[in-house]
């Protein structure tokens, strides 16, 4: 396998790549339905090159719930064949594709009395989505153990809980893994890199470390996430807006390392929201509020007031000093006149009037099934004979079992280790062998090493030290709190 791009002069030889190579496919945007269409392509044997304005995974990827489910709110909305191909997908990742990066998790659903529900439609609706998922886990739950799997879990007018299955993952990491993918099937990934025209049958122009050059591509996908419409506008100024944008706010307390469980929990008829044991924290949210410029999102007071006072509803002792870190990030939702929280969460293709396909919405989970849909939308353009949709194991998914590790390292920093890289843990630590530093903690109270910063510069692209410290470990959250 090639070696992923590797420091500073790999930058100025992935831009030398992106002047002289003539490509197959340019995908513009490096999120997680970027990162999945170009391993995708790249494994098919194409030419690929992606690029990213900011860092790869910088905007809805890092901001999502983690949760890689069916969507349980979907049933309620009638959308059967969105939730039985999100499980489909959901158990592909966990056994296939990111077994180290995907990982099942019990959901509990606490109703309340005056709640939204009756316990008997919340009980049908869980059996069959957890038949949907194929899972033995669901059914009413004794609440003495529902508060053994959620310690915190308030009691108090607590008529019943079910119980059922789905999984979490780390977003970031995800699209990483799929970059790194796509980088040794031979693609050119370039973060910090904005694709700011597009010329048609010339090629597309970008600019990246205050260079301008020009791509030569015979085809281009737009992945742009929330900025879909702004790239689809380079092709067409007058292309009328395709997507509404919704934000969503998370919010990270200090909680989270004794849950064994995620809570739904129930607002409305629609509406839940998730409290989710997540990198030993307790992730909160979220919002879902119409916003306009992509490029001015910010966390209010407000935003993070709603977020506690609709966990508070399921958990107990919440308090605003608990708050580590917020987030926000928007979803891409077909323009349409209904409220947001009823919008189908379905994906649109479209093709703009010099061939671009542009991707609009989505979900993590599906992303892989989405790319694969991208590429059978460009297969024409691309001369692809035969789309193959059978599930790849990303870098470090095999041989988990196998990972040696240096002695004395703690239980806690291994699992974290195989949790992020899998199998590639081993060379992440192999320049320890060198330098024991490297095997220093990088920031107190978390299980990042000093020797994932190293990796994350040398072979995950990682720029700045936002790059190294949100996007390519946890080390964030063992900062002060902060907002994005
Ligand atoms: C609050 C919230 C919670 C969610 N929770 C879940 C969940 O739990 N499970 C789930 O399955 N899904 C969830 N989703 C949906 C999921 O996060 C998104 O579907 C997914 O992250 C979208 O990825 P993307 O690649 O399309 O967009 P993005 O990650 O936003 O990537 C688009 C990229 O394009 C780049 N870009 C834009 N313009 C240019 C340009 N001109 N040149 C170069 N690059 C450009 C941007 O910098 C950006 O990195 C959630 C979404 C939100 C908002």
């Amino acid at each position: 396998m090639d070696e992923p791009a590797l420091g500073l002069d790999s930058r100025a030889r992935q831009l030398a790549e992106l002047q002289e190579r003539r490509f197959d496919l340019l995908v513009v945007g490096g999120g997680i339905i970027g990162a999945g269409i170009a391993e995708a392509a790249s494994a098919h044997g194409l030419a690929v090159a992606l690029v990213d304005k900011g860092d790869f995974g910088c905007a809805t990827s890092t901001a999502s719930s983690k949760l890689i489910h069916g969507g349980l709110r979907y049933l309620r909305l009638g959308d059967v064949r969105l939730v039985r191909e999100a499980h489909k997908e959901r158990r592909v990742l966990m056994r296939v594709v990111a077994p180290h990066l995907v990982r099942r998790l019990p959901f509990l659903f606490p109703l309340y009395e005056g709640g939204p529900y009756r316990p008997w439609l919340v009980q049908s609706g869980i059996l069959l989505y957890s038949t949907l998922a194929r899972a033995r886990l669901n059914g009413p739950v004794a609440i003495t153990r529902a508060r053994r799997l959620v310690p915190r879990l308030r009691t108090k007018a607590l008529r019943s809980c079910a119980l059922y299955a789905d999984a979490v993952t780390n977003d970031g990491r995800l699209t990483i893994a799929n970059v790194r993918a796509a980088a040794q099937s031979g693609a050119t990934v370039l973060n910090y890199a904005e694709v700011v025209a597009l010329r048609g049958e010339e090629g597309a122009e970008l600019v990246a470390g205050g260079e301008t050059i020009r791509v030569s591509a015979r085809a281009v996908v737009n992945a742009g996430g929330p900025w879909v419409d702004h790239v689809r506008r380079l092709e067409d100024p007058s292309a009328a807006p395709s997507v509404r944008l919704s934000k969503g706010v998370h919010v990270l307390v200090d909680q989270g390392a004794e849950w064994s469980a995620a809570l739904t929990i129930p607002h409305d008829k629609v509406r839940v929201s998730f409290a989710v044991p997540w990198e030993g924290m307790l992730l909160l949210g979220t919002t879902d509020t119409l916003h306009d410029d992509p490029s001015e999102l910010t966390v209010t007071d407000v935003d993070v007031d709603q977020v506690l006072r609709e966990a508070s509803v399921a958990v107990e002792g919440l308090a605003r000093d608990d708050v580590r870190a917020t987030f926000a990030g928007l979803r891409v939702l077909p323009i349409g006149a209904g409220a947001t929280e009823t919008a189908r969460r379905e994906t649109v293709y479209s093709r703009g009037r010099s061939g671009m396909v542009s991707i609009a919405g989505g979900k993590l989970t599906t992303y892989r099934r989405i790319a694969l849909d991208a590429l059978e939308h460009l297969r024409a353009d691309l001369g692809l004979h035969h789309i193959d949709r059978r599930p790849r194991p990303l870098p470090g998914a095999a041989g988990l079992d196998r990972v040696p590790f240096p002695d004395g390292l703690p239980a806690e920093v291994r699992l974290h280790l195989l949790h992020l890289y899998g199998s590639l843990a081993a060379e992440v630590l192999a320049p320890a062998a060198e330098d024991g530093t490297l095997l220093e903690p990088l920031v107190p109270g978390r299980p990042d090493l000093v020797a994932q910063a190293l990796y994350a510069r040398t072979h995950e692209w990682a720029v700045t030290d936002e790059d190294v410290l949100r996007r390519r470990t946890t080390a964030w959250l063992g900062g002060p709190a902060e907002a994005t």
